[in-house]
């Protein structure tokens, strides 16, 4: 799978090694690579939620935001799962928000 976030595209690759509690968390996002590495364990939504959850770091990135580290987290923490449940909550307006984009 690929992504688009602004500039540039983001592979994104199932990573078990990722669920290895030592990590600490279950995906990466490698702005310079192009890379967004996702442990595939779990419900498809909560993978789905760990990508947008990198995503939205994706977003500061390509907005040239840096905030701090807790920072950053503090914001992709509090509007993941808010977008998450907005594109799932609305699926008939997302659909048409997307036709009338193209
Ligand atoms: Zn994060």
């Amino acid at each position: 799978m690929q992504l688009r976030i602004g500039y540039r595209n983001y592979d994104v690759i199932d990573t078990p090694e990722l669920d290895l509690a030592d990590r600490g968390h279950s995906a990466e996002i490698h702005f310079r690579d192009g890379l967004i590495l996702v442990s595939p364990e779990g419900p498809k939504a909560h993978r789905v939620e760990k990508i947008l959850h990198e995503v939205m770091h994706g977003f500061l990135y390509d907005a040239g935001i840096n905030l701090e580290d807790d920072m950053e987290e503090t914001v992709v923490l509090a509007l993941t799962p808010r977008f998450t449940a907005f594109l799932r909550d609305n699926p008939i307006q997302v659909r048409k928000f997307i036709k009338d984009l193209q």
